[in-house]
């Protein structure tokens, strides 16, 4: 069993970052630009947040903050995107989800300039990412899991893939890529829910399993084939009374005794967790490229 070590991966990720964002400074005079919103007080996206900024200021990036109260409205936060829309040097605009529920999340995205949409969860970007038009951007966590497999050179090529869960921001995404047309593509793809039946049987013939469904240590021992590849996107929080938080955070797999069987699998945390902002911030970077007629 070989782990898949996210570190690593995106480590290899946010050093081509780090040059090019050199390269766009001294060869053209722009910082690209990434700036985030972030509406309410919830703690766990006041981390991402947090992080994200520090991640691309490292970077050489201009990066900031907005706060919104849990009290914002509509108006407020269609305002502060209007103005990052018009604002120059920002490249890249992120909304941290979810926010506060009087928030009508659907129509903030729409709202953003899709050159600036550098989540990739914009209709138009979405719709790009399905035909396989590839100039503009792709979705960070499922495009993080596909930098992973490259990084380890994984067969992919008409391979049985599971994908469990079917969101918008992991599930749907990943069927996408993995089933397009490439090399570190080309599966033949099944997506499972909750409403699937059978999925045992089905994860039990896959070669690789993509879990992404929220419920911890769901993927057990017996729906793993011997020798699979299983990438855990999960990021649950479990109580443990070991540790001085009271939690700990684990995977949608059962890792502990689903490893010995797997070719690969991605721990939690260190897996697929760091790859997502390496891949936001890479976005970012295409998003200045984008708006400046730049090629690398
Ligand atoms: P959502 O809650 O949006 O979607 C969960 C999906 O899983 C749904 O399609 C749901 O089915 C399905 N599902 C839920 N329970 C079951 C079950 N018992 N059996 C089969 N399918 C089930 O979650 P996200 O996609 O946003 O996130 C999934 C996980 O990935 C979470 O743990 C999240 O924290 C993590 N995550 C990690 C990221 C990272 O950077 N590593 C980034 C984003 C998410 P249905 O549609 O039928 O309800």
């Amino acid at each position: 069993m070989q782990l898949i070590e996210g570190k690593v991966v995106s480590a290899s990720v946010l050093d081509q970052v780090k040059k090019d964002v050199e390269i766009i400074k001294e060869k053209h005079g722009i910082t690209p630009g990434l700036e985030v919103v972030i509406a309410g007080d919830d703690p766990a996206s006041q981390v991402y947040v947090r992080n994200k900024v520090l991640k691309a200021t490292e970077m050489g990036m201009h990066s900031a903050k907005h706060e919104l109260s849990n009290e914002t409205t509509q108006e407020e936060i269609l305002g502060l995107v209007d103005k990052l829309n018009n604002d120059p040097k920002v490249h890249g605009i992120l909304v941290q989800s979810p926010p506060p529920p009087q928030i009508d999340e659907r129509s903030v995205i729409d709202s953003i300039n899709p050159q600036k949409d550098v989540d990739c969860f914009h209709p138009y970007n979405v719709g790009k990412l399905l035909i396989g038009d590839e100039d503009g951007f792709l979705p960070c966590t499922p495009n993080g899991v596909m930098a992973m497999l490259e990084h380890y050179d994984i067969e992919t090529s008409g391979k049985h893939a599971v994908v469990l869960g079917r969101s918008n921001i992991v599930g749907k995404p990943m069927m996408v890529l993995m089933s397009r047309k490439g090399k570190y593509a080309n599966s033949t793809v099944t997506m499972c829910h909750s409403r699937t039946q059978n999925l045992e049987e089905m994860c039990a013939s896959a070669d690789i399993i993509v879990a992404a469904i929220g419920v911890p240590q769901f993927v057990k021992e017996n729906m793993v084939k011997e020798g699979a590849v299983v990438i855990d996107v999960g990021i649950n929080r479990i109580e443990d009374a070991s540790k001085k938080s009271g939690f700990r955070l684990v995977g949608d797999v059962d890792f502990d005794n689903v490893a010995e069987k797997c070719s690969y699998i991605t721990p939690v945390p260190g897996g697929v967790g760091p790859m997502t902002i390496a891949m936001l911030l890479k976005n970012a970077v295409t998003a200045c490229c984008l708006q400046h007629g730049i090629t690398l």
